[in-house]
């Protein structure tokens, strides 16, 4: 190798924000997820998509290690998964994940919601946690909601709440598992048009949806899955027009 092309792999490795390598995973006697592979860089959007029990979900939550591999590597910024403790709180808080169901503290109000993890893992205080929370409101729209209860607002407000607590953690990366999925429709692009805006900010962005709009306005690249492979990988564009499997085919046939 010479040493610009050796210079040029440092560089390109520096951009390399989650890295998996042969990844596989079992539920029982279910291989979920097969010798997944995938790279993600700094700044990159990225829709996997695919048919429901393809492994979508199961790939997010391996991730930020809410499920344990069985083999290969998974790691984040350089850094591989830690096993537990410490260094596993700061590694999820790393990773912002943003679920289908808002997962929002009900008992908290919307602002305690954006406060908690600030204070209890980045150490933040009450002040400075108020300050960011309150700006991270108004940034997805939901200032005036502030003194609310999750309860009080719609499903839209309640995910775009969940965005807001997941940025207050100053994430590098930020997974969506089907954010709008739960949604009433005059809601979902309420909620789209705020990762959107993310996604131009240039966040690091891993997006499981099956809004095709906006895998074709916001991704760098759709990732196809099915039984728990990797099956295609392309830019929006060429995935959409011209597929090249047969599943991705027969999986677009029914979608679109
Ligand atoms: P997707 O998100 O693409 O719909 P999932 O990752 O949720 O797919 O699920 C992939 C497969 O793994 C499905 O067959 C599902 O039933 C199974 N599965 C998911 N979670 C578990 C679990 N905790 N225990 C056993 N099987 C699971
Ligand atoms: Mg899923």
């Amino acid at each position: 190798m010479t040493e610009a092309s050796v210079a040029k792999d440092a560089v390109a490795a520096a951009e390399e924000l989650v890295v998996l390598k042969g990844v596989n995973k079992h539920f029982g006697a279910l291989h979920v997820l097969q010798d997944i592979d995938l790279t993600i860089a700094r700044g990159e959007v990225v829709v996997v998509i695919g048919p429901s029990g393809s492994g979508k979900s199961t790939l997010c939550r391996t991730i930020n290690r809410l499920e344990t591999i069985d083999s290969g590597d998974i790691s984040i910024d350089g850094k591989p998964l830690p096993e537990e403790g410490k260094a596993l709180a700061r590694l999820r808080a790393d990773v912002g994940m943003v679920f289908q169901s808002f997962n929002l503290f009900a008992h908290k109000t919307v602002l305690e919601n954006v406060m908690l993890g600030q204070i209890k893992v980045r150490k933040a205080d009450k002040k400075a946690a108020e300050e960011k929370a309150r700006a991270l409101l108004d940034r997805v729209g939901v200032g005036t909601q502030a003194d609310k209860y999750p309860a009080q607002l719609s499903g839209g407000q309640q995910q775009r709440v969940a965005i807001a607590r997941a940025l207050a953690m100053d994430p590098k990366v930020m997974l969506f598992d089907e954010p709008t999925s739960a949604l009433d429709p005059e809601m979902i692009n309420e909620v789209l048009e705020v990762m959107q805006q993310l996604a131009r900010d240039g966040m690091t962005m891993i997006v499981v949806t099956h809004e095709m709009g906006f895998a074709r306005s916001a991704a760098n690249r759709v990732v196809f899955m099915a039984d728990g492979r990797i099956v295609e990988e392309a830019v929006p564009d060429q995935f959409f027009s011209n597929p090249r499997s047969d599943r991705a085919k027969d999986f677009l046939s029914k979608i679109l």
